[in-house]
């Protein structure tokens, strides 16, 4: 268990990150480097060396090596990223970059995501000097810029430029696992995350006959351009079960009693109630358009019309999804990726994931752990260039009525001291035993 100054430490420092706005707006406009210092400070007073790396100007990352005790064993890469999204002052009921504590509780922007598992890895660290602990594995410590946007500046660059520093390393944990999700039939769930679906954004761009909007036009850009969208929207993507989400289903099932489960995954997932939500975005790629661009003028027909779509596919599902855009798109419409990114997938037979769900267990034990694969992305993405695997692990026990998904880039984002203290304590046995 950590001691009493570790559980002071991770309180203090998740405030007083919070307090250091490293909002990142995105095309570069972040400084996260006041953020990297006050790590890497934190970091050389646990006796570490911390390196600072920056390819743009106040785009600051951290990294740092402990060695193990075992040098036959590969090096695990913990990272977690110092840039936050935007937060409206006005919105919130107390500031957003106050980091202020009150009745137990750290609010401010980063709260959740994730300035709490910087101050994690920093509190484990500063206890193990304190106490002269080694952990079993070397442990590269990467506290990355721009995650929230590009990852160029941030973990993209580090993995590009700076391979070297990651040396040895076949796994890692970082955002996003470990959470309590209450199921509100007093089950409390911890997903571990063991793969991502990968993104891509797309542009879709209709080509047709501009004239005037009086006459008779069959190939109205718009009108194309409108047939694909919809096209898209509507469409029914198929089942693809990864090795992550069959296995989260079959423990789910398990949890619920509920037997035929893979058979008939829809009727799983509705028998699930509440805990679907852990799944449900992950059982098959999807394509939703957002954003529409057309025309300048009531009367003018124009010449070309350009939609937006938000795509995520899962991991060995990827040129289903570009064969199916092809489709959907048809032969009046074209599409390009505007962002692309790959899906990942992390084994859950893994004794890493043993030790991680053991860890969660001897502090949670009346909790049921089980994998999950994210509909989204994180730096993982970055890393598997490396050869990385990747999982989420941050660990939070939160009490019923926090709503974890929803705190992430939302209003009054905020975390539990309690749930900060359950995180140090199972990041320190997960990471001397790893
Ligand atoms: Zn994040």
């Amino acid at each position: 268990m950590a001691d009493a100054q570790a559980r002071d430490e991770v309180v203090r420092f998740t405030s007083e990150l919070i307090r250091l706005d490293t909002t990142n707006r995105g095309g570069g406009d972040c400084r996260e480097r006041p953020a990297a210092e006050y790590a890497a400070e934190r970091l050389a007073a646990a006796g570490l060396e911390p390196t600072l790396l920056e390819r743009a100007p106040g785009r600051t990352n951290v990294v740092a090596r402990i060695e193990g005790t075992d040098p036959s064993a590969d090096a695990l890469l913990v990272h977690g990223h110092l840039d936050v999204v935007p937060a409206e002052a006005r919105d919130w009921s107390v500031h957003p970059f106050s980091g202020e504590v009150r009745d137990g509780v750290v609010w401010g922007r980063g709260a959740v995501d994730m300035k709490n598992m910087d101050a994690m890895i920093l509190a484990v660290v500063r206890a193990w000097a304190r106490q002269g602990v080694r952990p079993r594995r070397d442990l590269v410590l990467a506290f990355t810029a721009d995650e929230e946007a590009s990852a160029e500046d941030g973990a993209g660059f580090l993995a590009e430029r700076h391979a070297g520093l990651f040396e040895g390393c076949t796994e890692a944990i970082g955002e996003s696992g470990a959470f309590t999700f209450h199921d509100g039939a007093g089950r409390e769930i911890y997903p571990i995350a063991a793969g991502e679906r990968g993104t891509g954004w797309l542009k879709l761009t209709a080509r047709g006959r501009a004239g005037h909007g009086s006459k008779v036009n069959r190939e109205n850009a718009v009108t194309r351009l409108a047939a694909a969208v919809t096209r898209i929207g509507e469409h029914e993507w198929p089942l693809r079960l990864t090795p992550t989400v069959r296995a989260a289903l079959s423990e789910l099932a398990a949890l619920y009693g509920i037997e035929t489960a893979l058979d008939d995954v829809d009727a799983l997932l509705r028998k699930l109630g509440p805990a679907a939500s852990l799944v449900e975005a992950t059982v098959r790629n999807s394509a939703n358009p957002t954003m529409l661009e057309a025309g300048y003028k009531l009367n003018v027909i124009p010449g070309e019309a350009v939609a937006y779509v938000d795509g995520r596919y899962l991991w060995g599902a990827e040129d289903e999804f570009r064969a199916t855009l092809d489709e959907l798109t048809g032969p009046d419409v074209d599409w390009e990726f505007r962002h692309h990114s790959v899906a990942l997938q992390a084994p859950v037979d893994a004794p890493i994931y043993a030790e991680m769900r053991a860890a969660v267990q001897e502090f949670a034990p009346e909790g049921h752990v089980v994998p999950y694969c994210m509909s989204g992305g994180t730096d993982a993405k970055q890393f598997s260039r490396l050869g990385i695997r990747g999982y989420g692990f941050a660990p939070l026990k939160l009490p019923e009525g926090y709503d974890y998904q929803a705190l992430f880039h939302g209003v009054d984002e905020c975390v539990p001291v309690e749930a900060l203290h359950f995180g140090v304590d199972v990041l320190d046995r997960f990471l001397r035993t790893a």
